[in-house]
């Protein structure tokens, strides 16, 4: 192709502002109930006819009524090597409008930023990866391994319709799969003008959600009573939510610290580690927890009239464990609540934490340099959860990577899930352009 043809193509830079913007006007809000949640489909589609129009075909997997998946396959021009997953999701939590200062659908472009629930979580990155394979697909880019892409459902209430329904019934979609990149890793830190932290993904805590059942003697409320399930269940939660379970500090997080550490000049004492995170800005919300197990009491539930004394009543529990500690947590927790208490699990996912190196690690980190000769690759563990959770069941190593430059005065943990959540524009653009390069060479 001659470079006057070249240069009449749309540059991916440009266009991904219009993809994001696109995505973020399809409502996909996942209320965690099949008949409130919306749009996932609509958005399955567009993503499908995106990919169609440079002659991508894809495959759309519903899970059930509207809510749908889309998985696509480019073959890379080396068959032999493992393929790379770049999975992302589609559906985003409520926004009440009404909180806002732009209509939460709008996509709205303002002072720099893409404004709308899903702008950063993570509407972004499935644009930015539409606009690399696009850009590829009309200038004849073939990546060197196959690439399979995987825009889901559901992450948001667990993925049971989306990664999860896809790793249970069509595996065979992700065959060769050797790595995956995906969500909440790639952004920047502003450590100074010169020098930014991007922290790449490469461990995230398990999930543990349960609930406490205490049991008791009905009877009236009036009169004396020495069994009331109440009183037990309060006690019981009121132990794990002031409860602080030890520090352990994984090879994830203490690469991390160390790195941290030596770069903003904080000392950092292996045996107090929380001294140092405590320096660490607005990103010590999402390390910090990475330290140790935790336990949040989220919900309570007893009674059905004011007089009456009831039977039983219960709890929910958020819980995290780090890696390798989900049973360690079983034990502490049965200790706090005593014997009494039934402990019943409604949500058991394993933590994941894969090493920080090998020729993967290397092509994202030259990629971020390259764009940003301020970059400062550091691995770090998410006290959250990702789709990474599924994908890894198939024996996938999991990376979370969405390059985002960001804006140093930009509280980015805040946005997730927050009010005004807003992407910039030239972050985006930069990820477009780390991505390029980065799946050229992986
Ligand atoms: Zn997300």
């Amino acid at each position: 192709m001659t470079s006057d043809a070249a240069s009449a193509l749309p540059d991916p830079t440009a266009e991904v502002v219009d993809l994001c913007r696109d995505l973020l006007r399809i409502d996909t809000t996942n209320t965690g109930d099949n008949d409130t949640s919306v749009g996932e489909r609509r958005a399955a589609e567009y993503v499908a006819e995106k990919l169609a129009e440079v002659g991508v075909e894809s495959v759309l997997h519903e899970s059930a009524p509207g809510r749908a998946n889309v998985v696509a396959r480019i073959p890379g021009t080396d068959p032999s090597r493992g393929a790379l997953l770049v999975h992302g999701h589609l559906d985003v939590v409520p926004a009440d409008a009404d909180e806002w200062s732009v209509g939460p659908f709008s996509g709205e472009l303002r002072d720099g930023y893409l404004w709308g629930r899903g702008a950063i979580d993570m509407k972004d990155f499935d644009a930015m990866v539409l606009a690399v394979v696009r850009h590829w697909q009309r200038t004849g880019v073939r990546p060197p391994r196959d690439i399979v892409l995987a825009y889901t459902a559901d992450e948001e209430a667990g993925s049971d319709y989306g990664a999860r329904f896809l790793v249970d019934n069509h595996r065979g979609l992700f065959d060769g799969c050797t790595e995956a990149i995906g969500e909440v890793g790639g952004f920047s830190y502003s450590v100074n003008d010169n020098q930014r932290l991007y922290l790449i993904e490469t461990a995230e805590k398990g999930i543990d959600w349960l609930r406490l059942h205490a049991k008791g003697r009905p009877g009236h409320g009036s009169m004396m009573h020495d069994d009331n399930a109440v009183t037990a269940l309060a006690e019981a939660v009121a132990r794990i939510g002031r409860h602080r379970f030890p520090v352990v500090v994984t090879d994830t997080v203490r690469a991390f610290l160390t790195e941290v550490s030596d770069l903003l000049g904080i000392e950092l004492d292996p045996d107090d580690p929380e001294t140092a995170i405590a320096k660490l800005g607005p990103i010590a919300n999402i390390i910090g927890a990475t330290i140790r197990n935790t336990a949040n009491p989220t919900r309570l539930s007893a009674g059905y009239k004011d007089n009456v004394i009831p039977g039983r009543a219960t709890a929910t529990i958020d819980c995290r464990s780090l890696p390798g500690q989900s049973e360690l947590l079983e034990r502490q927790l049965r200790e706090l609540v005593g014997p009494d208490i039934a402990i019943e699990y409604v949500q058991r996912q394993p933590a994941l934490e894969t090493t920080f190196d090998g020729d993967l690690v290397e092509a994202m980190s030259a990629a971020l340099r390259a764009e940003d000769p301020g970059a400062r690759p550091v691995p770090y563990m998410l006290s959250g959860g990702t789709d990474a959770k599924a994908f890894s069941q198939l024996g996938i190593r999991c990376f979370g990577f969405a390059p985002l430059r960001l804006p140093a005065d930009l509280n980015f943990s805040a946005l997730f899930h927050g009010i005004d959540e807003r992407v910039p524009v030239d972050g985006l653009q930069f990820g477009v352009r780390v991505l390029d390069r980065f799946l050229r060479t992986c």
